[in-house]
């Protein structure tokens, strides 16, 4: 293998990368962690030191680290036919494979997959996928796509509109002014005191109803969501929300665009989490999951519906104009294949169901009961342990106090890697598949010592 060696990569880092999500100045004082091993749910850094991935990258290496199959399947795409492009007609035959095996396994109605390279990527297709829609319908002015506070759609100028978190606003001029946010639909923080469920699902319905009455209905094209809200809090929506929201859209003509970057492939114990919550798609975007991260992939997945309009713009319009260069990269879309076969052969998404379970009860006994705990919540193998200064009435941490990034950071020091979540005093567990009981236990462990450490 070429890896240059005796070069001191981490000194290199810090003089010349530019991270994301970081505090840049810091770094490049005092770097952090390089990884550069991993087998299975453990990473290995440049010091030798282990850590327990509870967060499998950012929730997204699924299938674990070290998976020679994807590894085989990408070299083997790469020898015989490393990239060809999708313009004008063209095409290469793993995308192709790919995108029946997307829509034979998605909700029903979903017909045709567009490819990207990212989840930000994705969402801003799905914008414009949209406005196209509607402009081809005679309703051009259906351009304002409403989304969610604590939402993550990630960073592009749409998709970063869309994302309702202020630190990805600041700074840039950010949203731009297609974007409307509604509330989260997290009861902990949002519901009145006693607030029913039923009552609360009624609230967050009657709003974007007001909404999009406010707007009015012919400037409103989409909704967008997370079947679970991920880095925003990993907030599970309240019994009945989706249905009732659906109901909101259907009236009105809007389309729901329902983000599965994170649930998508298996996080949440099933396929997609739209089968958990009743949710029925128009566009569905993935990415992370579809090849567990070892090459970068996305997609908009999207229904017959819309398919038949956008197709039929073409009579006017000429060529669909809109597509990456990377747009169906063949090694990517043989990563994804390989991907789902392991998911597929080794039952993975019925591990994460079960793995899951497991995990939720674990953190439930460890962190339950803590006065400093306001919430365990979660799905599937996706987790949060929401801290709060008071139980009774729930009453938040002051920001400046940091106390769950002070968590995540004496977990490093034990080895485990969880995150602390944006704008919320949040610690989140995303763990690889892969995950065995005895990891479980050892990660719930380490968290609790790290909480115990901090507080
Ligand atoms: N949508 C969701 C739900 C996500 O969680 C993310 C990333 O975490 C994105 C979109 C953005 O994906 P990417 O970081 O690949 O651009």
């Amino acid at each position: 293998m070429a890896r240059p060696l005796n070069i001191d990569a981490a000194a290199l880092d810090r003089a010349y990368v530019l991270h994301p999500f970081t505090n840049l100045e810091d770094h490049a004082r005092t770097g952090g962690p390089m990884m550069v091993k991993g087998s299975g749910i453990t990473l290995t850094d440049a010091s030798g030191k282990t850590y327990l991935d509870a967060m499998a990258g950012l929730w997204c290496v699924n299938v674990g680290y070290g998976r020679a199959e994807i590894a085989d399947a990408i070299r083997e795409q790469a020898v015989t036919l490393p990239y060809y492009h999708g313009f004008s007609s063209m095409s290469t035959d793993t995308p192709a494979i790919l995108a029946e095996r997307i829509v034979k396994a998605a909700p029903e109605g979903m017909a045709r997959v567009f490819f990207g390279s990212s989840g930000s990527d994705a969402n801003d297709t799905q914008v414009k996928l949209v406005w196209y829609y509607n402009a081809a319908r005679g309703k051009p002015g259906k351009r304002k796509i409403i989304a969610r506070n604590r939402g993550y759609h990630g960073v592009t100028l749409a998709a970063a509109s869309l994302t309702g978190l202020e630190g990805l606003h600041k700074g840039f001029g950010i949203p731009l002014d297609f974007a409307r946010h509604v509330r989260a639909p997290h009861r902990l923080w949002e519901a009145e005191p006693g607030m029913s469920e039923a009552d609360f699902v009624a609230r967050l319905a009657g709003e974007l109803e007001d909404l999009i009455l406010a707007e009015g209905a012919e400037t409103v094209g989409a909704f967008i969501a997370e079947p679970i809200q991920g880095a925003g809090g990993v907030i599970v929506p309240p019994k009945g929300y989706f249905p009732a929201i659906q109901e909101v859209l259907r009236r009105h003509d809007v389309l729901l665009i329902v983000d599965e970057v994170i649930c998508g492939f298996g996080r949440l114990g099933t396929m997609f989490g739209s089968e958990v919550y009743g949710i029925e798609p128009d566009l569905m975007t993935i990415a992370k999951g579809v090849t567990s991260a070892y090459v970068p992939l996305s997609g908009c997945v999207v229904s017959q519906r819309v398919y038949d309009v956008i197709a039929g713009a073409g009579r006017t319009h000429g060529p669909f104009g809109h597509g990456y260069t990377y747009t169906a990269h063949p090694i990517a879309a043989a990563a994804a294949l390989a991907n789902l076969d392991i998911i597929e052969n080794e039952n993975l998404i019925g591990a994460a169901a079960e793995r899951g379970a497991q995990m939720r009860a674990a953190l439930a006994d460890a962190f339950g009961d803590h006065p400093l705990v306001g919430e365990v919540r979660g799905e599937g193998l996706v987790a949060a342990v929401e801290l709060v200064a008071k139980r009774e009435p729930a009453t938040r941490f002051d920001p400046s106090l940091k106390v769950a990034p002070r968590v995540i950071k004496a977990a490093l020091k034990r080895g485990l890697i969880s995150r602390a979540l944006p704008s919320s005093d949040t610690l989140a567990f995303s763990p690889p598949f892969v995950v065995t009981s005895a990891e479980i236990a050892e990660i719930v462990g380490r968290a609790r010592e790290a909480l115990d450490e901090v507080t």
